[in-house]
């Protein structure tokens, strides 16, 4: 049997003159907007990857270990206001800045974090782990319970499951949410409506992220929240190091 081919030269037409500008230009733009495009891949992919290590290392050590938040991610804001004087006892009664909190809430802030991400917000810390020592101290400079949690008791901070917290933006500007952290007011509890539309969306926002991530509020203070199956932790002196 035998077969034909019939090849056709294809005319290959070579242009003396300069190509177009404007047709270089745009091919040059649509070439750098799919690089950017890979890149902007390749960093959500690296971020993606970097968050899954992360959460992985949490998973190897044990649920009643606390950790200091800092070095699960960067990508929170921290203003520990009591080691400071900036706060309601007006003076620090932490000797450094930390974050440390039990494994499983640490699990949950990373989370609760991530989504916050995605939505163009991220969390501030103002307390996490307080120590029971620090508890007694600030009862003895403020012995108000309704300010103070009487040691007796003390706090779901003292077992490192609870949390002072507010938004910022991602690039780090603060986030209106109507009173400061530690007004003791009716103006900071989640029954207060009398604010800003704007204001009351930012608190629905943290609570209803918070929540989902397995967090309670507590009546007077939209900042503080508690990790639910953090309850059965013990009151706990651990110190952290300052450098
Ligand atoms: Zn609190």
């Amino acid at each position: 049997m035998l077969f034909f081919y019939s090849c056709k030269d294809t005319a290959v037409i070579q242009r003396s003159e300069p190509a177009d500008q404007k047709v270089v230009e745009e091919r040059l733009q649509i070439e750098e907007n799919l690089l950017k495009e890979k890149e902007i891949a390749q960093k959500k992919k690296d971020l993606e990857e970097r968050y899954r290590i992360k959460i992985a290392g949490l998973d190897t050590i044990s649920d009643s270990d606390f950790v200091n938040i800092e070095e699960y991610s960067g990508d929170f804001m921290l203003d520990m206001k009591y080691a400071t004087p900036d706060n309601f006892l007006k003076e620090a009664v932490y000797d450094c800045a930390k974050c440390y909190i039990r494994v499983p809430v640490a699990k949950a802030l990373l989370k609760a974090n991530d989504t916050l991400m995605k939505l163009g917000y991220r969390l501030r810390f103002f307390d996490c782990y307080r120590p029971y020592s620090v508890q007694k101290k600030m009862w003895k400079i403020f012995p108000n319970p309704g300010y103070v949690a009487d040691p007796k008791g003390g706090s779901i901070h003292n077992k490192g499951a609870a949390v002072d917290i507010s938004l910022v933006t991602l690039d780090g500007s603060s986030i209106d949410m109507g009173t400061e952290f530690d007004f003791f007011g009716k103006e900071a509890h989640h029954s207060y409506t009398k604010l800003s539309a704007e204001v009351l969306a930012h608190r629905k926002l943290l609570k209803t992220i918070m929540e989902n991530h397995g967090f309670k509020t507590i009546r007077t203070e939209w900042w503080h929240y508690n990790f639910t199956a953090g309850r059965k932790f013990r009151i706990s002196d651990f110190r952290w190091e300052c450098e």
